[in-house]
């Protein structure tokens, strides 16, 4: 077969390589679905010009690497909004567990679709996934269907919430028989894992210390080793969890977790917020990954990880929006943002997090939170091609005294203009150019409708007031 080459050219070039490397009028060369070629446009034309290939010039576009969530829940896009004033508790309870229940496999392909348009526009080219409503064992398969038709990069990840830690979750929340459990584990690794010329990857997940009882979380991460996939938890979000787990083992989570053997650098730790400095240390010796949803945790008022502190022991840190439902968009930009303010403001001092940091964190330092550092993160030879060309030359993007601060401080996801995917380009001039756009919106929003009409979360959430 024919190669098929692309030659995209930038006014800037931030590769995310590791040295920091900063490169002005560059040149990105893509063969088929990697980089084959990048460095300044001057230094490489001459081995190019003559090529057969797409080229793309952007004057004012700054090329980088595509933006990794590493966590997020595609199918709460559903939820977005709707109950966003309500506590925590009444919120769960009265809308996300209702309308998930609502849910069938057509109703989470279509969501699924929904979110992904918007992770797509606003730059971000891959993510892990968290899914835990199994009422129809089918529900997955709508999501890794959607994941396939969007062209999206992806962890599919299975999660399972074992027992009903609070009387008022529904009993159909939870997935109690661990044969289901172990079954459906292997089957959807085994039908979607590494499928989609590799975009599709296939994890699995204990919810939570408190959703999960301990011989569900040994299984599950029992299982990520005898099929090399990896392990991810909800791990102290709220300080409730971390007081409940010393009160019933007394030691803390990760103690509790590392006591089970699930802590290793397989494992993804998600919010990772209540911990002991001592905890800290063991997740650095442990080489375990953290997610960190800074917009999240502001809006369910969580809590603050201690993140400086993590990344000064070494451990690495990937940042993710999490499900549209608590955030309430799938903006990288945002979070970029929110992340470097939330703790400059937490230490008060400016010097604690850059821009550059964040931009570290949405990229290379997620991938490798959820082991795709080989392929994806950063733009170097050899690497799948998932690039992003943000346009610099707005008002708002402007002056361009320091484009990587601009980037983070000024940018915004509506700023990105071209999105490519494992070599293909899925977005041009902020145009899709593999899927019908208002289609997916349309049937996104009238399945919302549906959805909360049909789980009665308006009549639910105008009940609560008068209780
Ligand atoms: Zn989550």
């Amino acid at each position: 077969m024919k190669n098929n080459y692309k030659f995209i050219r930038g006014k800037y070039v931030l590769p995310m390589n590791g040295d920091r490397e900063f490169i002005r009028d560059g040149l990105v060369v893509v063969e088929n679905d990697r980089i084959c070629d990048i460095g300044r446009y001057d230094a490489l034309i001459d081995r190019y010009r003559d090529m057969d290939g797409e080229w793309m010039e952007y004057e004012d576009g700054l090329i980088m690497p595509g933006l990794v969530s590493n966590h997020t829940h595609l199918y709460q896009a559903m939820m977005k909004g709707i109950g966003s004033d309500l506590c925590l508790d009444d919120w769960v309870i009265n809308v996300i567990y209702p309308m998930a229940l609502a849910m069938k496999k057509e109703d989470f392909y279509d969501i699924v679709r929904f979110n992904i348009l918007e992770m797509i526009s606003t730059g971000t080219t891959c993510f892990a996934d968290s899914m835990y409503h199994h009422h129809n064992l089918d529900n997955i398969d709508g999501v890794a269907e959607a994941v396939r038709d969007m062209h999206m990069r992806g962890m599919i990840v299975r999660a399972v919430q074992s027992v009903n830690f609070d009387e008022r979750i529904p009993d159909a929340c939870a997935e109690r028989e661990i044969e289901i459990t172990r079954a459906e584990s292997i089957r959807c690794i085994k039908q979607y894992d590494h499928t989609e010329n590799g975009r599709i990857r296939v994890g699995l997940e204990a919810l939570s210390p408190f959703d999960c009882d301990e011989r569900t979380i040994r299984e599950l991460y029992g299982i990520c080793e005898e099929y090399d996939v990896r392990f991810q938890m909800h791990v102290a979000e709220a300080i409730t969890e971390q007081v409940r787990i010393r009160s019933s083992h007394n030691m803390g989570v990760i103690e509790y977790l590392d006591k089970l053997g699930v802590v290793s650098d397989r494992t993804l730790l998600i919010h990772n917020i209540w911990v002991t400095p001592s905890e800290i240390q063991l997740i650095a010796r442990r080489r375990a990954n953290v997610a960190h949803n800074p917009v999240s945790n502001m809006i369910l008022a969580d809590g603050i990880a201690p993140i400086p502190e993590y990344l000064a022991n070494g451990i690495t840190v990937g940042l993710g929006v999490d499900g549209a439902a608590s955030n309430n968009n799938q903006d990288m930009f945002e979070t970029m943002k929110a992340c470097v303010l939330l703790h400059r403001v937490n230490r008060l001092d400016a010097s604690i997090m850059k821009a550059y940091d964040a931009l570290e964190m949405a990229t290379i330092s997620s991938a490798r939170s959820i082991g795709w550092e080989k392929e994806i993160g950063s733009l170097e030879v050899g690497k799948k091609a998932d690039l992003i060309v943000v346009k610099t030359n707005s008002c708002h993007m402007g002056p361009q005294l320091d484009v990587v601060t601009n980037l983070v401080f000024s940018g915004n996801g509506r700023d990105v203009d071209t999105v490519m995917i494992d070599g293909d380009i899925v977005m041009k001039n902020r145009e899709f150019t593999m899927f019908h756009a208002e289609e997916i919106v349309r049937r996104g929003n009238e399945c919302a409708l549906k959805i909360a009409e049909k789980a009665d979360v308006f009549n639910r959430i105008n009940n609560l007031g008068k209780n």
